[in-house]
């Protein structure tokens, strides 16, 4: 099962793709979150990266690509993945057409939660992310059972940068010109499957298993 994650920045991609890669036992590979853990490590790449995120811009697709097609290629991999936030542009959906024809094979479903940007922007200031391990949270719709404290390793939670008013809207703005495009691109490959992304979370999460399982 080869899965791409589509939907603004806050519409919930990253939960139902974990909660996705929990059921079907496949790699939840989040190039976000591969960033951030970088920016913690202090490596180069998280350096560079951080220079765009913190903008609420997109890092350079040359940054992004070799990283996603090296990580798919490993072995856990093997019988499918989940890509949330990868790919984010044209090229990179190009990128992972190309690596994927090389071996026969192609994205099976790229799955489009749908928010409308009023929603969006409601919800980013209530989420919060933990420093240790990256789960994230929303203060009104997913609490952590103790407020600020991560349910799953006891670290902080904290509002993340990206996640702040004034970057979400260039988020926002960035997605409708850069990312927004994949859905027609999708389309015509024959693989875009859609979901209403307002509802509740375990709902989104159903109705993305009956698409899946149709
Ligand atoms: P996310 O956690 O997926 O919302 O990603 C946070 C930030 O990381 C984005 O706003 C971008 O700056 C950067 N990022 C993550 N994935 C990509 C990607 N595929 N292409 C470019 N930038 C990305």
């Amino acid at each position: 099962m080869k899965i791409v994650m589509l939907g603004a920045p806050g519409a919930g991609k990253g939960t139902q793709a974990k909660m996705i890669a929990d059921k079907y036992s496949i790699p939840h590979i989040s190039t976000g979150d591969i960033f951030r853990a970088n920016i913690k490590e202090g490596t180069p790449l998280g350096a560079k990266a951080k220079e765009y995120m913190d903008k609420g811009l997109l890092v350079p697709d040359e940054l992004v690509c070799d990283l996603v097609v090296d990580r798919i290629q490993q072995d856990d991999c093997k019988n499918g993945y989940i890509l949330d936030g990868f790919p984010r542009t044209i090229p990179q959906a190009e990128a992972l057409t190309d690596a994927l024809s090389k071996i026969s094979d192609k994205v099976e479903y790229a799955i489009n939660v749908e928010v409308p940007d009023e929603n969006i922007v409601n919800r980013m200031g209530g989420r919060r992310a933990c420093v240790g391990c990256g789960a994230t949270y929303h203060v009104k719709y997913n609490p952590p059972k103790v407020e600020d404290v991560c349910d799953k390793c006891g670290e902080k939670l904290i509002l993340r940068d990206d996640d702040k008013p004034e970057t979400v809207q260039k988020r926002l703005d960035v997605y409708h010109e850069q990312t927004q495009p994949l859905i027609d691109y999708y389309t015509k490959q024959g693989v875009i499957a859609e979901v209403d992304g307002t509802v509740d979370m375990n709902e989104v999460f159903d109705n993305i298993v009956k698409l899946l399982e149709a």
